[in-house]
């Protein structure tokens, strides 16, 4: 047996980051358990737009942001809402935010995220085809719309970045954007078109496929609440779900938007927020799209799936244990219905789940410099779906102590301050009253 396959390792969180890092350590030979309190991919994961977004690398908040924001919290409309029960506990993820939002950390913050984003596409087709479920992604463009120019001005800094980072695009509009598109009503002014993306078909489908060929190889799931997480003992890290205690050598932690409150039984402080998001989809849409769509002004996307069209959206900063807004879904529908003129609306199921948001748009990806038997994979964002197979790799060659491909510098634990004193153990506790903290 070689050294790597006598290593045994726990991932934290069965979403598409975790089940691509369980599914890469396993390529390498090591005994992977993965751990979840429910099936492989109902969280965040289920509910995305499904875009392979490799030119999505800009930060959420831009210098000037903030000078819209008031216009969108009062909008009913606005991609933005907060729950003004939560704001005490957000205010200083928004004044980080801020503090990030200035013209030096835009640039380190999209060309890190260029950087983890441009292997995106071709580490998931790999990954896919590799696990026999490839049929559930395509090679695809990226459409961002405008109805007006003055809009598309507005957005100048985002593309001047995109195009600075060398992402092949261009401008398309009149006649091309209805080619392109039928679906979409002539009163579109202009559009951008963006190569090498990808959109999958079954964005829950794709996790649930990639956690089968894991466990056809000899992975192990467990199906359980992890209540601790334990430094040090005869291995490395223990770990206690489902009233088991298990010792493993190295710890993956990918819980999504719940990783702060694991994180916080070792001594980490991350300001993780959930950023909650919906989708509404349409069963018997009556049109299709020939690649996903961003609705720039409206700020969401459209995306034939193969269970019908889904649109995906909205950005509302509220505890993660709230309930979902019927507010934000009529929302969603209506804006579908306005663009989309033709959509048709009778069948229809809606969603809410949690992006795991961290104030700098950066995910933490890296070895705890807290304890080093533990790995972190979280804080994604809106672009975690992209990044899940290439943040897979990267753990993966941690764990068997290479270097990543690629420079994560800009991605380490250690960038955020650590709880005064760090303990060296810890018990967590989880479940409704933690996941309330979440944010
Ligand atoms: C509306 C919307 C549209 C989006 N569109 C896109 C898109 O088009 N492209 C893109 O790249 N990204 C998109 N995203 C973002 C993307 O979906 C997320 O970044 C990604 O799903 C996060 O994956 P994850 O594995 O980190 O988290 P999750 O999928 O939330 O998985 C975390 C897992 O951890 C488990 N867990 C947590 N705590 C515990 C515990 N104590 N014990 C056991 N298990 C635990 C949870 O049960 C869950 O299964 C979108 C998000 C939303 C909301």
């Amino acid at each position: 047996m070689g050294k790597d396959q006598e290593r045994q390792i726990a991932v934290v969180g069965a979403g598409i980051v975790g089940v691509s890092c369980a599914w890469q350590l396993q390529k390498r030979g090591f005994q992977v358990t993965l751990i979840d309190r429910l099936e492989p991919g109902e969280a965040c994961s289920f509910g995305n737009a499904g875009v392979i977004a490799t030119s999505s690398c800009i930060p959420l908040v831009l210098p000037g942001t903030w000078r819209n924001v008031p216009k969108w919290l009062l909008d009913p409309d606005g991609p933005l809402a907060i729950d003004l029960r939560d704001v005490p506990r957000l205010a200083s993820w928004f004044l980080q935010a801020q503090r990030t939002a200035t013209a030096e950390g835009v640039h380190t913050a999209s060309t890190a995220l260029r950087r983890l984003h441009a292997p995106a596409l071709i580490d998931h087709l790999d990954q896919a085809s590799e696990a026999g479920c490839d049929h559930l992604l395509r090679r695809s463009e990226y459409l961002h719309v405008y109805k007006t120019t003055a809009a598309y001005k507005a957005d100048r800094l985002g593309w001047k970045l995109r195009r600075d980072l060398g992402i092949p695009m261009r401008e398309v509009g009149g006649q091309e954007l209805q080619d392109l598109e039928p679906a979409l009503p002539d009163s579109f002014a202009c559009g951008v078109l963006l190569e090498g993306h990808g959109a999958v078909l079954d964005p829950g489908g794709l996790v649930k496929a990639l956690a089968s060929d894991f466990k056809s190889r000899q992975g192990r799931y467990i199906q359980a609440e992890v209540q601790d997480i334990m430094p040090g003992g005869p291995r490395g890290v223990s770990v206690r779900a489902g009233g088991e205690e298990i010792q493993f050598d190295t710890l993956v932690l990918a819980a999504g938007a719940w990783s702060a409150q694991l994180a916080g039984a070792l001594g980490h402080d991350f300001p993780l927020v959930a950023e909650r998001g919906y989708h509404v989809m349409f069963g018997e849409p009556a049109v299709s799209l020939n690649r996903p769509v961003m609705f720039a002004e409206a700020k969401f996307v459209a995306n034939s799936m193969t269970a019908g069209l889904r649109v995906a959206g909205t950005a509302e900063f509220a505890g993660i244990t709230r309930p979902a807004k019927q507010r934000r879904i009529d929302m969603l529908t209506r804006l579908a219905s306005e663009n989309l003129p033709d959509l048709n609306l009778d069948q229809q199921i809606s969603w809410m789940g949690p992006r795991p948001s961290l104030p700098d748009t950066l995910p933490v990806i890296g070895r705890s410099h807290l304890h080093p038997d533990v790995l972190l994979a979280f804080g994604h964002g809106h672009t975690g779906l992209t990044a899940s197979a290439t943040t897979g790799r990267i753990i993966a060659a941690l764990a068997s102590g290479e270097s990543p491909e690629i420079d994560i510098s800009a991605f380490r634990p250690e960038r955020f301050p650590t709880k005064s004193p760090g303990p060296t153990s810890g018990t967590i506790r989880t479940g409704r009253e933690a996941a309330g903290a979440a944010g």
